[in-house]
């Protein structure tokens, strides 16, 4: 077995089922994406709008496509005709956009919407007020052509492993709360990468998105 798929092995072998590896290839080449591919991964995260529809017309048709990076309106039209999941909607002003370019596409997109929780101002994301703000004014829902199935979050950089839990767990307690009160259909929680993702598993996640633990490091 090569690097990648050993890696692969590895951490499968370490995720609960039920739990879904979005492999983050952005940064790394066609080869790389193939070798993982080979080793029977489907699910590929990708942080730039471009690279990602690069990727897609290069690569097998059978893989699923996740956008996991922040998203500028002037660049959905790129992935809006492919992409499985959006992850990363954090304003009003995305959603609306993703609706119009969904509509143009002839698709409903799944998403997720981007809770901040990290300590760090520069991550994106709404906060929960705000968010829930939206929710119970039924803004959200009244997007036809977006359909919000859960919440993605980023902890803190951080070697304060106690609080990287604190922050997945408001994560997971807000994506309960929302799903209980204006979501039920909600089903996915989006947390952990390289870093952290064993304590998002033990503190709720559906889905982990990881990179350099399976690729290396990126050469930006
Ligand atoms: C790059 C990235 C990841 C993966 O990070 P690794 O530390 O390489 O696993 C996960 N989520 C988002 C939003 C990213 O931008």
């Amino acid at each position: 077995m090569g690097r990648i798929a050993d890696n692969l092995a590895r951490i499968r072998e370490t995720l609960p089922a039920g739990v879904t590896l979005v492999a983050v290839s952005k940064f790394h080449p066609a080869e790389a994406l193939m070798e993982a591919y080979g080793a029977g991964q489907r699910v590929f995260g990708e942080s730039r709008p471009q690279e990602l529809a690069a990727k897609y017309r290069e690569l097998p048709k059978d893989i699923e496509w996740h956008m996991i990076g922040h998203l500028q309106t002037n660049k959905i039209k790129y992935i809006a005709p492919f992409v499985s999941l959006i992850h990363s909607v954090d304003s009003l002003k995305l959603a609306e956009a993703i609706d119009k370019e969904a509509a143009k596409a002839g698709r409903v997109l799944d998403v997720l919407l981007q809770l901040h929780v990290a300590q760090e101002e520069t991550k994106f994301g709404w906060d929960a007020a705000e968010l829930e703000h939206f929710l119970q004014e039924k803004i959200l829902m009244r997007l036809e052509h977006i359909r919000v199935r859960g919440l993605m979050g980023m902890a803190s950089l951080t070697d304060d492993m106690s609080q990287v839990r604190d922050e997945f767990r408001t994560l997971r307690h807000a994506f309960e709360a929302f799903r209980e009160k204006y979501l039920p259909e909600m089903d996915i929680l989006s947390m952990g990468m390289s870093g952290d993702y064993p304590l998002a598993v033990e503190e709720g996640a559906t889905m982990v998105r990881i990179g350099s633990s399976i690729f290396g490091a990126r050469a930006y």
